[in-house]
């Protein structure tokens, strides 16, 4: 959804507000990137605070125009899931930013009800490694890390303890009310943490904590800003810890992504559907499927729907775990949002069919418009098999009687059909040229032409009016 493809360091799109409303921003407007656009509503930055602005503001009023801005090549801000070389040719989804929810987040916990994602516990069972105070590793099963002695224990144990009496009095509204607070102002958290603690390790545990909870250095935050944050959290164990009511407490389960595309030239013949299928553990696959000689591009995305649904019915990999299938047809969505029962295509009652199918186990499934063409990998890749699938024989792929019937009432208008084919003007054919079947070169004559073009007109007039 990005507006622009500069980067941080660059001016992100400029957008004004004025009183003409000549440009729409908003859903089916996500990649303009001139200079100036018009909304009633603008949402800077794309991060989780944006998107959510944005989600709640088109909730309430959907026709609101509304326009997001972000100033990077991708939204997120500082959540981020990245693939990382673990071995030679093998990649992981790592999480590179925010990642874990807790139970005392209640609002991100509702929104997460709400759009149908799941959680789960964060697994702490096992041996963990801790690299602290010089090169040792050490090992460790509880939730007390090893710092290799009683007194780095003990002294990690005093500090989180002080830290905690101090967070007390460091509201977020008024951090500095209290005098013991407005001493500590400007003073460094690692600085702070060098006056406690003695102990390298100790001081190690409290600066690595730090840089995980923050995301900075330890000498870059000041200790009154993390005071205040482990007030807010209720103390400095539920920022540590992963266990219930804390920070860490859950992850957000994957889900397998479906994009999907469909393809079909000038809208109208050799239709090809394409899916990308990418699994939680970051596997993929590509699916496709010829969507008729005589293809809509409506009808080209729906096949990609059905093609990718059946694939996903016929190979249950992580059948536990939700799928979102992103589209960038509003129209097959709005066909399917109408329900089963008001499909009009075979090929939708196919769609919900497989719809079923795959929630019969209460499996989530997520249709999801995306916009096209503005750099989202999922969909320029599906566009790209769409386009191969294209190519593919299509003389067994079905078509619907709507499509022939368009394209019948395509062909009706060409010159080709009313001088050569058109059945309704055999009998003034045979009349003119004493053939019901002549070649373009027997119906060249100018008189030819306009006698049957006179004929057609009348039949067309005829029939318009057998219909009133
Ligand atoms: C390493 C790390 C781990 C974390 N782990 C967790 C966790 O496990 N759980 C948790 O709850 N929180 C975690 N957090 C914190 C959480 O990620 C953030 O609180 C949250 O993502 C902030 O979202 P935001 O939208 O407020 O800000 P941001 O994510 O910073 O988004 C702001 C967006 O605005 C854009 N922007 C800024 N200025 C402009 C402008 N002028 N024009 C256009 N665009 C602009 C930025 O490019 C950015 O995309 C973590 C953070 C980090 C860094």
């Amino acid at each position: 959804m990005s507006a622009s493809s500069e980067t941080a360091d660059e001016a992100p799109v400029m957008v004004s507000h004025t009183e003409t409303n000549d440009v729409t921003c908003g859903s089916s407007d996500v990649t303009k990137t001139s200079s100036e656009v018009t909304c009633e509503v603008l949402v800077i930055g794309a991060g989780i605070s944006g998107l959510t602005a944005a989600y709640e503001i088109q909730k309430r009023n959907p026709k609101t125009e509304l326009c997001l801005v972000e100033a990077k090549d991708r939204v997120g801000g500082r959540t981020l899931a990245t693939q990382i070389r673990v071995r030679e040719g093998q990649t992981e989804t790592f999480d590179l930013g925010g990642q874990w929810v807790g139970s005392t987040q209640t609002d991100i916990m509702e929104m997460l009800d709400e759009l149908g994602l799941e959680v789960y516990p964060q697994y702490i069972q096992g041996t963990k490694h801790m690299q602290l105070g010089g090169d040792a590793i050490r090992r460790y099963s509880s939730t007390i890390p090893n710092l290799g002695s009683w007194w780095g224990l003990v002294q990690l144990q005093l500090f989180i303890w002080k830290v905690d009496r101090l967070a007390k009095k460091c509201s977020p509204l008024s951090p500095c009310s209290d005098r013991s607070i407005r001493d500590l102002d400007g003073v460094s958290v690692e600085a702070f943490a060098r006056q406690n603690i003695s102990n390298t390790a100790a001081l190690e545990a409290i600066i690595a904590a730090c840089r995980v909870i923050l995301g900075c250095d330890a000498s870059r935050v000041s200790v009154v800003h993390f005071l205040a944050y482990t007030h807010a959290a209720g103390g400095l164990n539920a920022l540590l810890e992963a266990t219930p009511g804390t920070a860490q407490e859950f992850k957000v389960k994957c889900a397998t992504w479906v994009w999907t595309d469909g393809s079909a030239t000038d809208g109208v013949l050799n239709g090809g559907a394409g899916a990308l299928i990418v699994w939680p553990d970051g596997e993929e696959r590509s699916v496709r499927a010829p969507a008729g000689r005589l293809c809509s591009s409506f009808r080209a995305e729906m096949v990609a729907l059905q093609t990718a649904l059946s694939f996903l019915l016929e190979n249950p990999l992580h059948a536990d775990d939700p799928v979102v299938i992103c589209t960038d047809s509003q129209s097959a969505l709005a066909a399917l949002r109408e329900g089963p029962a008001a499909q009009h295509s075979p090929l939708g009652g196919a769609i919900w069919r497989a719809l079923r199918g795959l929630t019969a186990g209460d499996r989530q499934v997520h249709l999801q418009w995306v916009p096209s063409h503005c750099g989202l990998e999922g969909n320029e890749r599906a566009d790209s098999i769409a386009k191969e699938a294209s190519n593919l024989a299509q003389d067994q792929a079905p078509i619907d009687v709507q499509t022939a019937y368009r394209a019948a009432a395509r062909e009706a208008d060409t010159p080709q059909h009313v001088l050569l084919r058109c059945p309704a003007l055999m009998a003034t054919r045979h009349r003119l040229l004493g053939s019901i079947n002549p070649d373009l070169e027997e119906v060249r004559s100018g008189a030819i032409v306009a006698a049957l073009g006179a004929a057609h007109r009348s039949l067309q007039s005829r029939t318009a009016t057998s219909q009133l």
